[in-house]
């Protein structure tokens, strides 16, 4: 019985290790002011490494600074691709789950 409770004890653990891990690397999207969090995507049309917020859909092009006077909107941004801006044209590579 004590190494039942030991074990489910370990297991509580870790899951409260790991969202606090993620957070170090998460962007709060600075547009939606802390509702979105922007990801890691590639757009798997031609491959390209975009950040994406996961709320407002704001998009900043890899290397360019988070910040709210720079970013793309990412429907009008793929739109001359002939992409709709879906979320299943793109491949979330890391970031929320
Ligand atoms: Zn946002």
């Amino acid at each position: 019985m004590t190494i039942f409770v030991d074990s489910q004890v370990d297991t509580l653990h870790r899951r409260t290790v790991q969202p606090s891990d993620f957070e170090v690397w998460i962007m709060v999207c600075p547009r939606c002011d802390g509702q979105g969090r922007v990801v890691d995507v590639r757009i798997l049309a031609t491959h390209e490494h975009v950040r994406l917020c996961d709320e407002c859909d704001a998009m900043w092009p890899d290397g360019t600074d988070l910040s709210i006077t720079n970013f793309v909107d990412f429907t009008t941004y793929v739109k001359p691709l002939g992409l709709q801006g879906l979320w299943s044209e793109i491949e979330v590579v890391a970031g929320t789950d």
